[in-house]
């Protein structure tokens, strides 16, 4: 029987256990000895899977022959791995039968999606309260008040346009999050893109006193790509170097050739000369609503989106996002992308 068991677990694609009706562990997976050590065969049950839930659960299998479901954690030197495990007595008294599945992932999952629901309610909020009072105070106060009512509708206008670059980012990340596996085939001509990208950005880059150069100009860079999502990367890239660099005067667009594990690749660095990120902060700085200085970004009508988008549009080409930065020295935002 003992064979026969144990033929029967090893089809199991999950740790997986038969428990005999004397409350010893009769048979075990090779998952489920990674996951409770194999000197647990032979022992009480209750030696291994100490928790409360789960022996009751296994006592009412045996006792009883009622199937159930028990969450089960597992500490070890890592962080706790929490396991579903279903519990399900065999016919004519064999024993009961137990499997695991790991539902860490599951639960991260959950909890991103909760997170990112509250950020998304705040950041929505701020600008929705701001309009909502506006709305009132125009009605009462500031009725009869023509410099008044032009003043709030400017702030109106103001904080409905970051409603709307909310809106529009958020669309944008999942869309750009959804074509993540098909990656781009259209040929694209890097340096055309940068330059005209920097021409459109010469209103924010003059206003600011900072001029932007490109460095490199003879690297190759024809690759495969998005033209529309790589405008998008080099744009937010180079307006943050502005926006958040720019008390440096000067942004450098430096083109090099890279290596990635499986291709000859291009590297574009955009480099800014100003105050510099915190170390702390650049693991971060790519994750949803994750900013530096709250305050600051929405003062410049920043989402905290502009990187999470980035990353995902470098994902998709097959290519690196690297931050490197000095505080007090200036940043260096770095986009490797393979060229074929
Ligand atoms: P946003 O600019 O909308 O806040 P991003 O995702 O583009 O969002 O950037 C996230 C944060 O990273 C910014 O709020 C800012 O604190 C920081 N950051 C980005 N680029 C730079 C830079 N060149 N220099 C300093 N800080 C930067």
């Amino acid at each position: 029987m003992q064979q026969t068991f144990l033929s029967i677990l090893s089809g199991i694609p999950l740790p997986a256990l038969i428990i005999g009706m004397d409350d010893r562990m009769l048979a075990m997976n090779a998952g489920a000895e990674a996951l409770l050590g194999g000197a647990a065969k032979g022992r009480h049950h209750a030696l291994s899977l100490r928790q409360p839930e789960i022996q009751a659960t296994i006592a009412a299998a045996i006792s009883q022959g009622k199937p159930g479901v028990a969450r089960h954690v597992i500490t070890g030197p890592g962080p706790d791995v929490v396991y579903r495990v279903t519990v399900t007595p065999l016919a004519e008294g064999l024993g009961v039968l137990c499997v695991f599945e790991d539902l860490t992932a599951e639960e991260q999952m959950g909890q991103m999606r909760r997170e990112f629901v509250a950020n998304v309610s705040h950041e929505l909020r701020s600008p929705l309260t701001a309009l909502l009072g506006f709305i009132e105070t125009l009605r009462g106060a500031a009725k009869d008040d023509p410099v008044a009512r032009d003043r709030f509708l400017a702030v109106m206008e103001r904080e409905a346009g970051r409603m709307n670059r909310l809106i529009h980012d958020l669309l944008h990340l999942s869309r750009v999050e959804a074509e993540e596996r098909v990656r781009p085939t259209q040929r694209v001509n890097l340096l055309d893109l940068l330059r005209s990208t920097v021409v459109t950005l010469r209103p924010l880059s003059e206003a600011a006193k900072v001029a932007v150069t490109i460095e490199g100009e003879d690297t190759p860079h024809v690759l495969p790509g998005d033209p529309d999502q790589l405008v998008q990367v080099f744009q937010n890239l180079i307006e943050n170097a502005i926006k958040y660099g720019g008390a440096g005067g000067a942004v450098t667009i430096r083109l090099s050739l890279a290596q990635l594990p499986k291709a000859a690749a291009l590297r574009v660095d955009v480099i800014d000369r100003g105050e510099g990120i915190d170390p702390v902060h650049i693991p971060r700085l790519t994750e949803r609503f994750y900013r530096v200085d709250g305050h600051r970004s929405r003062e410049k009508g920043g989402t905290g989106l502009g990187l999470a988008i980035v990353k995902h549009i470098v994902q998709r080409h097959r290519g690196r996002l690297a931050i490197a930065s000095a505080p007090g020295q200036g940043s260096s935002f770095s986009v490797i992308l393979p060229l074929d």
